[in-house]
C-alpha cells in the first residue's frame, strides 16, 4: 500500500503539541509520525501549510435521528423510520464537513443509527464512524417513549438488553431521569429505581457493551455511578427549582472515576431553550464544581434536539468547556483522546499515532492557545480520505 505524508506548522496529537509535524498514512492507517525530518523522494507529501493538526473530533453524545429544527421531535414522530434515515445521513454529513469523524449516538427510533453505521462501514468517507444505542431504555410513557425503548421491571430490562445487543448496538443508554423534551417527565425525577439501574449496567456489561445514563439528578448522579455505568450525561443537578451542586455526591463521582459527558455547545444565533438559558450561570458553576473536584469530564454536544444544535455544534461546545477553569489542550483533550477512551475506541481513535484510524482534521491557527481556531476548518480526513 502507498504511503502518503501530511505537513503541517502544527500538531496536536490528542495529548500534546508539536511544530513541523508529519504524519504518514498508508490506506486508512497512520503508520508513523516525525517532526523535522527529510520526506523520502518516493513519498507523496501534501503540505497543508500554516494549519493546525488534529486528531478528528469525537462527539460521543448525538442524535442523528433528530433533525435540529423548532419540532424535533415531532417532525420525529411524524415520519417513517426510512425518512429518519436519509435525515440521519444529512446529519452524519454535517458532523463530517466540520471535522466529527466519529460520533456516539446515544438515542434514536428503530435501531436508524446502527443501519446508517452499517452504510457508513462500507462507505467510511461519506460520514463519520458512528456508534449506536438504538432507543434507549425508558419507564412506561418516560423520556423519549416515543423512541420505542419502554421498559418496566427487571425481566424487561434484561429481555430489552438481550435484543439491543442481538441487533448489534455499540452501547446501552438509560434514561434514568425524565428530560427536558419529553412532556410529562420531570429531568430531577427518577424513572428507575437504583436496585433497576443497577441490572441495566450489569446486563449491558453481560454482552460486552458500556452502560450510559441520562442522569440530570443527583439522586440519579449517584444510582448511576453505585449502578456502574460507563458514563453519566449531563450530570446538571437539576432540582425542582432550577440547579444546585451535590458536594457528596460530585465527590462519589470523582472517587468512582466515572465520566461525566457534558452536554454543552450553542449555535450563536439560535434561540436556546429558555430553561437552559436562564439556568446557565448555575450550570457553569455546577460543571466548575466538579471539575475542581476532580470528575473526569468530556465534552458532547445532544446535538439534534433544536435549532441551536446543529449536529456540526461540538467545537462551541468545546469552547464553553474553557468556563470551568480548564485550558484549550485540556478542551481539546476532551473532544478527542479522553472522548474515544471514555466510548471505547481510544486504541484507534482520538489521537494521531501510529496504528491510530487516519481521521484528521486541519484548522487555521493554533486551537491550542485560542480554541476558537477549531471553527476554521481547513481540511478534513476520514479512513485516509481527504474528504474537504
Ligand atoms: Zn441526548
Amino acid at each position: 500500500m502507498t504511503t502518503r505524508a501530511i505537513r503541517a506548522a502544527r500538531l496536536f496529537d490528542g495529548t500534546r503539541t508539536t511544530k513541523n509535524p508529519v504524519v504518514y498514512v498508508s490506506d486508512r492507517t497512520v503508520v508513523r509520525v516525525t517532526h523535522d525530518e527529510p520526506v523520502a523522494p518516493d513519498v507523496d507529501v501534501l503540505d497543508l501549510g500554516a494549519v493546525t493538526l488534529l486528531p478528528g473530533l469525537v462527539d460521543a453524545h448525538t442524535h442523528l435521528v433528530f433533525d435540529a429544527s423548532t419540532d424535533a421531535v415531532g417532525r420525529l414522530q411524524a415520519v417513517s423510520d426510512d425518512e429518519l434515515l436519509r435525515g440521519a445521513r444529512v446529519a452524519a454529513t454535517r458532523a463530517l464537513q466540520t471535522g466529527i469523524t466519529t460520533v456516539r449516538d446515544l438515542g434514536d427510533r428503530g435501531y436508524v443509527a446502527r443501519r446508517l453505521r452499517a452504510e457508513l462501514d462500507a462507505a467510511p468517507h461519506t460520514g463519520p464512524h458512528v456508534l449506536a444505542a438504538g432507543p434507549p431504555l425508558t419507564s412506561p410513557r418516560g423520556h423519549c417513549w416515543w423512541l420505542g425503548g419502554e421498559v418496566e421491571g427487571v425481566d424487561a430490562i434484561r429481555a430489552s438488553i438481550a435484543a439491543h445487543a442481538a441487533r448489534g448496538v455499540d452501547v446501552v443508554k438509560v434514561l434514568a431521569t425524565g428530560g427536558e423534551i419529553t412532556p410529562g417527565t420531570r429531568p430531577f425525577l427518577m424513572q428507575f429505581t437504583p436496585a433497576e439501574l443497577a441490572v441495566a449496567a450489569d446486563e449491558a456489561h453481560r454482552h460486552g457493551l458500556p452502560a450510559a445514563a441520562h442522569a440530570h439528578s443527583a439522586e440519579a448522579v449517584a444510582a448511576a455511578v453505585d449502578a456502574g455505568f460507563d458514563t453519566i450525561e449531563h450530570a446538571s443537578f437539576l432540582t425542582p427549582d432550577g440547579a444546585a451542586a451535590d458536594d457528596a455526591v460530585i465527590a462519589k463521582v470523582a472517587a468512582a472515576g466515572t465520566v461525566v459527558s457534558a452536554t454543552l455547545g450553542y449555535l450563536p444565533g439560535q434561540p436556546v431553550n429558555p430553561r437552559s438559558a436562564a439556568l446557565s450561570a448555575t450550570l457553569t458553576a455546577i460543571f466548575t464544581r466538579q471539575r475542581r473536584a476532580g470528575v473526569r469530564m468530556i465534552v458532547t454536544s445532544d446535538a439534534g434536539i433544536d435549532p441551536s444544535k446543529p449536529h456540526d455544534v461540538l467545537p462551541y461546545a468545546a469552547e464553553m468547556f474553557l468556563l470551568f477553569g480548564d485550558e484549550p489542550e485540556t478542551a481539546l483533550r476532551a473532544v478527542t483522546s479522553d472522548a474515544a477512551a471514555a466510548i471505547g475506541v481510544g486504541a484507534t481513535k482520538g489521537r494521531v499515532a501510529a496504528g491510530y484510524d487516519a481521521d484528521l482534521l486541519a484548522v487555521t491557527g493554533d486551537p491550542t492557545t485560542d480554541i476558537t481556531a477549531l471553527r476554521e476548518v481547513q481540511a478534513v480526513f476520514r479512513a485516509g480520505v481527504r474528504v474537504r
